[in-house]
C-alpha cells in the first residue's frame, strides 16, 4: 500500500503550492503532507530532502511523492526549505520501502539508515567540479571550433568516464596540464557545477598494477568481469577455501567496474578487522575506499554520505548500513563472508544484510557477488536450485596445502578430582605446541570466549552468580576484577564472600576464558611471546590494525584469541592451531548451531599454514563423532551440509519453510504474559500456517526485560508477511509491553 501510494505520486517536480507527502526518518508510520513553499522557486522533486515542522520542532525528512490528501488544506504547513544536497535515488526510495514492506519495520525506522546524517545536508564550503553535459554525447570539438589536440581528447575522453572533478584532477586523470582543462571550460565544453563535499577521496585506479592471477583464478575473474560489464542483475556465489585468493579475484570485478565509472559497495561483517583488507585494496587500487560504519566521527559521515550522493565515492567498504547509502550508480555490489551473522541486524529494523543485498542489486539491475569459504545453507540451496550461480576457487593459491585435522579426544584426559581445571590442553597439544615453538614458528591457541572464567559457582552451597538484568551467568574478568555481563554490560566487583550463604573463600572459578587460557600459557611456556586477541582487550581499529601488523612480523610467538582471529588474516609463520573447545557452539537448542560451529571452526583452521609452511590443526572436544567434527576430520564438507539440508527439509525450517519470530518483551513479567495469552487465542487459524509459542525467548530476560517468543512457519510459496500484519492487529498491546516482528530469524 506504502509504496503504491509512493508510485501513484510520481517524481515531480512540485511546484510551489502544491502539496507533497514526506517520509520521516522516525519509527512513525505514513507519509505527512506538506506544501512547497514559494520560496522554493524551482519546486522540489521526489527524493528531495526537506526540513518541516513537527509539532514544536523541526525535522528532517525525505519528499516521497504527491501528497496523500489525508488531511484538510487548512491543517498542512509549509515545509521549512528543501536542502540542496542531491535528491535520493529513485532506487534508494523503493529499496527503502522494500525493506520496510519485507521486515514489516517501520518505513521512517529503514528511511533513517538512510539519512542518518542531518549534518551532510547543511552547506559546506562548495567546489567547483567539472564535466560533461552529457557524458554519453561528448561534444564534436571541431563544430564547436577547437581543434581536436590529443590533450583535449584525452580531457573529454576522462570527463565522459568519470564523475564531475574539480579542475586539476581531471587534469591529473586525463594526464594532461590544468590549462586544458579550463580552456575547455572557458570554451563552454565542460561545464561547471558546485558540490558540498569536502570529501575529495582519491579515485582508486583499476589499472594500478595486481598480482598475476592463476589460470582458474582468471577464468572466474573474467566471469565476474563480464557479469559487470553486462549491467544486469545476477547473483554468484564466489566459493572456495581460504587462501584460494577470493579477494584478488573480486577485486578483478571491482576494477571493472571503476572501468565503466561505476561505484562499488563492498560489505564486510566486522568493519574493525578490515585493517589488512584494507592495506591489499591500497596496494591493488593505490588508492583508499570510503568506510562505512558507526564509529565515524561526524564529519566523516557527512563527508562520506556526500561523496555517495555526488557519485565521487568509487568503492565504499562497509557494515551493513552502507547497503542504504544513495549511490547514483551502482555498478557492483560484493558481500564478502556472505555467511557471517553479523549480517543479521538484531536491534531496530531486523534485516539480514546479504539478503538485502541481493535485493538492492535486483532493484538497481546490477550484479551481487556473495565470497566465503563456508557460505551458509541458504546460499548453497540458492545455487543449487540455479538462482544464484556457483563460481568455485578449489586449492589455495600457489599450492599452499589445506592444513592436517587432528580430533583430540578429550575423554581420554579425565581431569583428576577435585581439580578445578589444572590444566586445558591436552598433553598431545602440549606437546605441538611445544614442537612449534621451538621450530620458531606461531600457534595460536582459539577459545571463543571472553574473560578468565564463564561461570563462578560457590562450593559451599551450589550458588551460579547470575546478572540480574539477563537469563546469563556473570563472567569474571580478572584482568579488572570484576564480574561482567556479555549480554547487557551489567558488572560488578568479584565478591569475597558467597551471595547466597555468605560463606568465604569458597567461589570457585568455573571453566575457562581467554584469560584463564593466558595463565597456563604463561605458567607452561614463560619464554614465549603471548597475548590475549579478544574484541574486549583491543581497543578501536587502529588498535586491531596495530595488533594484526605486530603479529604478522612475528613479534608474537603464542596467540590467544577469540572469534576476532578466526576471519580474515594472513599470518604466514602461522602454523599451529588449537582450538581449545571445539564443543562451544554445538549446545544450545538451535537448528543452525552445527551449520555455524562448523563454518566457525573451518575460518579458524583456514589461518593455519598459510604460507610456505604446511599448518596444523588440533581440535579438543568431548564429542569426537560429532557430524562438525566428522566433517572437519575428513574434509568431507558435501555431505555434512546435505544432512544438514535433510535436516531442515524434514523440519520444514528454512529454507524449505519460511519463519518469522515474534518477540514479546517488557519489565512488567505479567503484562508480558498477558499479552502473550491475548496473542496466542489471537493467532493465525489457516492450516498451512504453523504457530509455536509462546516459550521464554532464548534469553528469557535480557536487560531487565521479560522475553517471550512465538515462532511463526508458512510454507515456502506462502508469503509470511500478510499472516503476521494480520496476527498482530487483532491484539491490542498494552504501552509497556513492546511486540517486535523478526522475518527470517537468524537463531530458530
Ligand atoms: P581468500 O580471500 O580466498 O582467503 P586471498 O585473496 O586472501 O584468498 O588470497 C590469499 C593470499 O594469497 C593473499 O595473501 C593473496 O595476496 C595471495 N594470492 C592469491 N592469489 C594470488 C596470485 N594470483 N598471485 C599472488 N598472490 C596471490
Ligand atoms: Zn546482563
Amino acid at each position: 500500500l506504502f509504496a503504491a501510494a509512493a508510485d501513484a505520486g510520481g517524481a515531480g517536480p512540485f511546484a510551489p503550492g502544491s502539496r507533497v507527502g514526506v517520509l520521516l526518518p522516525l519509527p512513525l508510520g505514513g507519509l505527512y503532507d506538506y506544501r512547497v513553499p514559494p520560496s522554493e522557486r524551482a519546486g522540489v522533486v521526489a527524493g528531495q530532502v526537506v526540513e518541516v515542522p513537527l509539532g514544536k520542532r523541526r525535522e528532517i525528512g525525505v519528499v516521497w511523492g504527491a501528497g496523500t490528501g489525508d488531511v484538510p488544506e487548512a491543517k498542512v504547513k509549509d515545509l521549512v526549505r528543501a536542502f540542496p544536497a542531491p535528491p535520493l535515488p529513485d532506487v534508494t526510495r523503493r529499496f527503502v520501502d522494500w525493506v520496510a514492506a519485507y521486515t514489516l519495520g517501520a518505513p521512517g525506522a529503514v528511511l533513517r539508515m538512510a539519512v542518518s546524517v542531518p549534518q551532510a545536508l547543511e552547506e559546506a564550503r562548495p567546489l567547483t567540479v567539472y564535466g560533461l553535459r552529457d557524458p554519453a554525447d561528448p561534444p564534436d570539438l571541431e563544430r564547436m571550433g577547437l581543434k581536436a589536440t590529443r590533450a583535449r581528447l584525452a580531457v573529454l575522453r576522462a570527463a565522459a568516464e568519470l564523475p564531475p572533478l574539480p579542475a586539476a584532477e581531471l587534469a591529473r586523470e586525463a594526464g594532461v596540464s590544468d590549462g586544458v582543462v579550463r580552456s575547455l571550460a572557458e570554451a563552454g565544453v565542460l561545464v561547471p557545477s558546485l558540490v558540498q563535499s569536502q570529501l575529495m577521496p582519491d579515485r582508486p585506479d583499476p589499472e594500478h598494477p595486481g598480482p598475476d592471477l592463476s589460470g582458474l583464478q582468471a577464468d572466474v575473474a573474467e566471469d565476474l568481469r563480464r557479469r559487470v560489464r553486462a549491467h544486469e542483475f545476477s547473483v554468484a556465489l564466489l566459493e572456495g577455501v581460504t587462501g584460494s585468493g577470493k579477494t584478488e579475484v573480486y577485486f578483478e570485478a571491482v576494477a571493472e567496474a571503476l572501468r565503466q565509472g561505476r561505484q562499488v559497495l563492498v560489505l564486510v561483517p566486522e568493519i574493525s578487522l578490515t585493517g589488512q583488507w584494507l592495506a591489499r585494496f591500497r596496494r591493488r587500487f593505490g588508492a583508499a575506499p570510503l568506510e562505512w560504519h558507526s564509529e565515524l566521527t561526524a564529519a566523516r559521515r557527512r563527508d562520506t554520505w556526500r561523496a555517495v550522493a555526488e557519485g565521487r565515492a568509487a568503492v565504499v567498504v562497509g557494515a551493513r548500513s552502507a547497503l542504504f547509502l544513495p549511490y547514483p550508480d551502482l555498478g557492483l555490489i560484493v558481500v564478502d563472508e556472505e555467511h557471517e551473522q553479523a549480517f543479521k541486524q538484531e536491534e531496530g529494523v531486523l534485516y539480514h544484510a546479504r539478503d538485502m543485498a541481493v535485493v538492492r542489486g535486483q532493484l538497481g539491475s546490477i550484479p551481487v557477488v556473495l565470497a566465503s569459504a563456508t557460505p551458509s545453507l541458504e546460499t548453497v540451496l540458492n545455487a543449487e536450485a540455479g538462482r544464484y550461480d556457483r563460481l568455485h576457487l578449489p586449492v589455495r593459491h600457489a599450492g599452499a596445502e589445506m592444513p592436517a585435522m587432528d580430533v583430540v579426544d578429550m575423554r581420554r584426559f579425565p581431569p583428576e578430582k577435585g581439580d578445578w581445571g589444572r590444566s586445558w590442553l591436552a598433553p598431545t597439544v602440549v606437546e605441538a605446541v611445544t614442537q612449534t615453538l621451538e621450530k620458531g614458528e606461531q600457534v595460536l591457541l582459539f577459545l571463543n570466549r571472553r574473560g578468565y572464567a564463564p561461570l563462578t559457582l560457590c562450593r559451599t552451597c551450589g550458588y551460579r552468580i547470575q546478572c540480574p538484568n539477563c537469563t546469563a551467568w556473570l563472567v569474571e574478568h580478572r584482568l579488572v576484577k570484576r564480574l561482567v555481563c556479555h549480554h547487557c554490560g551489567h558488572s560488578a566487583p568479584l565478591p569475597k564472600e558467597c551471595p547466597s550463604c555468605g560463606a568465604e573463600d569458597t567461589l570457585a572459578a568455573c571453566g575457562p576464558g581467554v584469560e584463564r587460557l593466558a595463565e597456563e600459557v604463561q605458567g607452561r611456556w614463560p619464554q614465549a611471546r603471548s597475548v590475549v586477541v579478544a574484541s574486549d582487550t583491543l581497543g578501536g581499529p587502529s588498535a586491531v590494525a596495530a595488533m594484526m601488523e605486530r603479529i604478522a612480523a612475528h613479534e608474537v610467538d603464542l596467540l590467544i584469541g577469540t572469534q576476532v582471529l578466526a576471519k580474515g588474516h594472513h599470518f604466514p609463520e602461522l602454523t599451529l592451531v588449537a582450538v581449545v573447545d571445539s564443543d562451544l557452539g554445538l549446545s544450545g537448542g538451535d537448528l543452525r548451531a552445527a551449520e555455524r560451529t562448523w563454518q566457525l571452526l573451518t575460518q579458524v583452521a583456514g589461518r593455519a599454514g598459510r604460507g610456505e609452511k604446511p599448518g596444523r590443526v588440533m581440535l579438543q572436544t568431548y564429542q569426537p563423532d560429532h557430524p562438525v567434527l566428522h566433517a572437519l576430520a575428513t574434509g568431507d564438507a558435501e555431505s555434512f551440509l546435505e544432512a544438514e539440508t535433510e535436516g531442515r527439509r524434514a523440519a520444514s525450517m528454512p529454507p524449505f519453510g519460511r519463519l518469522a519470530a515474534l518477540i514479546v518483551s517488557g519489565e512488567d513479567e505479567a503484562a508480558v504474559d498477558s499479552t502473550c495469552r491475548a496473542l496466542a487465542a489471537a493467532a493465525p487459524r489457516d492450516p498451512a500456517v504453523e504457530v509455536l509459542g509462546p516459550a521464554p525467548a532464548p534469553l528469557a530476560l535480557l536487560r531487565g526485560r521479560h522475553r517471550r517468543r512465538f515462532l511463526v512457519k508458512t510454507p515456502r510459496g506462502m508469503r509470511i508477511q500478510p499472516v503476521m500484519r494480520g496476527w498482530l492487529t487483532k491484539v491490542r498491546v498494552p504501552h509497556s509491553v513492546r511486540v517486535q516482528v523478526d522475518v527470517d530469524p537468524y537463531s530458530f
